[in-house]
């Protein structure tokens, strides 16, 4: 038997959310590797999932969890043998597959990448599919030529998960981070993550007036979408990238191909989900060396799986700072 957050639907279509004893047998059996999760974690779409939001959970009962770091118990896999410290982020686990909100999950042995040395289990569920998806859209920016001495790099939606672990990230790489954040009060917080300026949400929300605007950001990070991308695109050096990782503030995008045409400008979209394997081990190799874990500790709000349908709730307000890190043992 094993613990977990189940949810439901009830007979007048509500969604219900409960810590169950699970058993084995439950779990599905098209996967080859169980594991033991140490920790799960709280990421956007997981508020979407508990929530039964978005369309994303189409069959019930669910495990939601879109992340998990664990020890491998048992495994028809010869990569991933018993003992083996894994994780795993995307491939649909914890929406069409059930996922780490839970004290094992049963996966596809395709889906697990090995944890990097200097990686504990808590520290990559700190990071989480969150960090994860940072550390793809820093490594895209740097593809596209984004180089510390290229000028300011902005973060949006800074103090939530993504725009957290990309602040530290870009900060140890030595570029100067300006964070925008809807809230004031985390100024200290960013600045200790390595942000070099706070800027407030209010002066971005607005779509830009002009298709094009003085020149100001070498590369962003977008966790936010909308109409603050809208606000960003025309601010864009020439030849800088956005990496487009996220829609806090919303999916749709109205804008003008200005900034493409006469700047050279790049919007490159981000996705964690589907990521092939080689990728995912350069990735998670990269953050072992390229995230200061003193900072990551910063970040942790600990939780357990009987606190995470509230955290659901506050992460989709945008009021979660930085990263829930979720044991499902405690
Ligand atoms: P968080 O909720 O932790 O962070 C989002 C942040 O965006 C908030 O903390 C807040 O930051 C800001 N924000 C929230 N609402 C608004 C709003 N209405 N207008 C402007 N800013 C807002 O979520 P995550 O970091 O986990 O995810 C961020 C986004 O990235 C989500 O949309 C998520 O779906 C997406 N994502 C995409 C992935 C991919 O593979 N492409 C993978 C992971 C996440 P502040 O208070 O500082 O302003």
């Amino acid at each position: 038997m094993f613990r977990a957050l189940v949810i439901d639907k009830d007979s007048e279509g509500r969604i219900t959310q409960a810590v169950r004893e699970m058993d084995d047998a439950s779990l599905a059996a098209e996967g080859d590797v169980t594991v033991r999760v140490d920790y799960s974690s709280l990421n956007y779409k997981d508020g979407l999932c508990i929530n039964g939001l978005g369309g994303l959970v189409r069959t019930f009962p669910h495990v939601p969890g879109i992340d998990f770091a664990g020890v491998v118990e048992e495994s028809a896999d010869d990569r991933f043998e018993p003992g083996r410290p894994v994780v795993l982020t995307g491939w649909r686990v914890g929406e069409v597959w059930w996922g780490g909100h839970a004290q094992k999950a049963r996966v596809k042995g395709d889906w697990l990448v090995a944890l990097p040395d200097g990686l504990a289990t808590r520290q990559a569920m700190a990071i989480g599919t969150a960090g994860f998806t940072a550390m793809l859209a820093v490594m895209a920016l740097e593809e596209h030529g984004c180089r510390p001495d290229g000028g300011e790099v902005l973060v949006t939606g800074a103090a939530g998960g993504v725009g957290s672990v990309a602040t530290a990230i870009l900060a140890r790489l030595g570029y100067q981070v300006a964070a925008i954040t809807g809230r004031s009060e985390l100024r200290g917080y960013l600045e200790d993550l390595g942000a070099t300026s706070v800027l407030p949400r209010d002066d971005f929300s607005a779509p830009a007036a002009k298709p094009l605007e003085k020149e100001r950001w070498a590369g962003v990070v977008d966790a936010v979408g909308g109409s603050m991308l809208a606000h960003v695109l025309p601010q864009m050096k020439y030849a800088g990238s956005v990496a487009a990782v996220g829609l806090a503030g919303g999916a749709k995008l109205e804008t003008t191909v200005i900034p493409f045409l006469l700047r050279g400008v790049n919007l490159l979209g981000i996705d964690s989900v589907m990521q092939p394997a080689e990728r995912r081990v350069a990735t998670w190799r990269r953050l072992a060396r390229d995230l200061d874990i003193a900072k990551l500790e910063t970040m942790i709000v600990p939780a357990t799986l009987g606190d995470l349908p509230d955290l659901a709730n506050a992460i989709l307000a945008g009021e979660v700072r930085g990263r829930v890190v979720v044991d499902p043992n405690a």
